[in-house]
């Protein structure tokens, strides 16, 4: 069986992450390399590898990894706005192999991004 992820360890509760966000079908934490003041990772219970891999049974999931990302964003107050990021696979920049957003914000975000 392939290792797990470091984010499924986190699902898993086997090591620590400041958690910010949980329901039913999603997790949320603080990222613990943050690129802005606000930085919160949005990953789905299931172990989904990336993007790429989600499935049509997958869509709503899609959608409610959204709706969690829009909550925990009215929840750390970022009213002038943030930043909703999937990378995806290796050209994507994508380093851990667990689907996840990225939220970032509380400063200004430069365009495009490197
Ligand atoms: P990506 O490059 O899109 O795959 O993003 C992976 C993110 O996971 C990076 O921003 C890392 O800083 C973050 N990360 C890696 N390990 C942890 C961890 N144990 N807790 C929180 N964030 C992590």
């Amino acid at each position: 069986m392939a290792a797990k992820t470091i984010f499924k360890r986190i699902i898993d509760k086997e090591i620590a992450a400041q958690i910010v966000y949980e329901d039913e079908h999603c997790l949320a934490f603080r990222d613990i390399n943050p690129q802005a003041p606000i930085h919160v990772l949005v990953i789905p219970r299931k172990e989904i590898p990336s993007l790429a891999h989600a499935t049509e049974d997958d869509t709503v999931l899609l959608g409610q990894l959204l709706a969690a990302v829009r909550v925990i964003a009215d929840q750390m107050k970022l009213a002038n706005g943030y930043r909703v990021i999937i990378n995806c696979g290796p050209d994507g920049g994508q380093t851990v192999d667990h689907l996840h957003v990225h939220l970032l914000g509380g400063r200004r975000l430069d365009w495009p991004p490197g």
